[in-house]
């Protein structure tokens, strides 16, 4: 019995916060972990650069429901879910992952959340707990489940360690550098091959 664990920015969104960014015209939020290292330092300015543009829940989900999965991902995902139960592990926030997630037809997402005000104002994020992905990936063995999984960058990297067999999917440079032992593909039909032949 197999498992299929995905990642989603960069396997089957594009990244939210650089998509947002570009819809919003708020350069400021281009900033990414590779600008601000300090994950809360960096979510801080988003959240306050929210606020500054006055920007509620309600807001922001109608400029994500208006970006695109990538092309052909959700053709990728309808295929893989008739022949796997497919988990999408996530370190994204519910509210933002949900005009995508109507979009591919409600698959499982595991992510973290926000706080939210009654007004719909972002007030702070809660991590659901760390390193997720790696957590969701052993907990799935602990079922006696087989476990693949696909993720783009670093945060996928401890879930592709620990799943039976990990792939790499549309990464940057230096994550393909440093982790060799992943088989790295740009496509789809590749990427599902190789879960196939494993
Ligand atoms: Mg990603």
């Amino acid at each position: 019995m197999k498992v299929v664990c995905l990642d989603l920015e960069g396997v089957l969104i594009p990244e939210i916060w650089i998509d947002f960014a570009k819809k919003t015209g708020i350069d400021a939020l281009m900033a990414t972990t590779r600008d601000i290292p300090d994950y809360d330092v960096l979510m801080k300015q988003r959240l306050r650069l929210l606020d500054e543009n006055q920007l509620t829940i309600d807001d922001i989900q109608a400029v994500i429901a208006t970006m695109q999965p990538l092309e052909g991902a959700k053709h990728f995902l309808d295929e893989l879910r008739e022949q796997y139960q497919v988990i999408i592990l996530s370190d994204t926030f519910y509210e933002f992952a949900a005009p995508f997630m109507v979009q591919f037809g409600q698959p499982t997402l595991f992510c973290h959340k926000l706080a939210l005000s009654e007004s719909g104002r972002v007030e702070d994020y809660i991590l659901r707990q760390v390193d997720p992905k790696r957590h969701a990936v052993m907990a799935f063995k602990q079922l006696n489940f087989t476990v693949y999984a696909a993720g783009d960058s670093y945060n996928d990297t401890s879930m592709l360690t620990e799943a039976d067999a990990g792939f790499l999917f549309r990464s940057p440079e230096n994550v393909i550098n440093e982790f060799p032992q992943f088989p790295h593909t740009t496509e789809y039909n590749v990427l599902r091959s190789y879960f196939d032949s494993v």
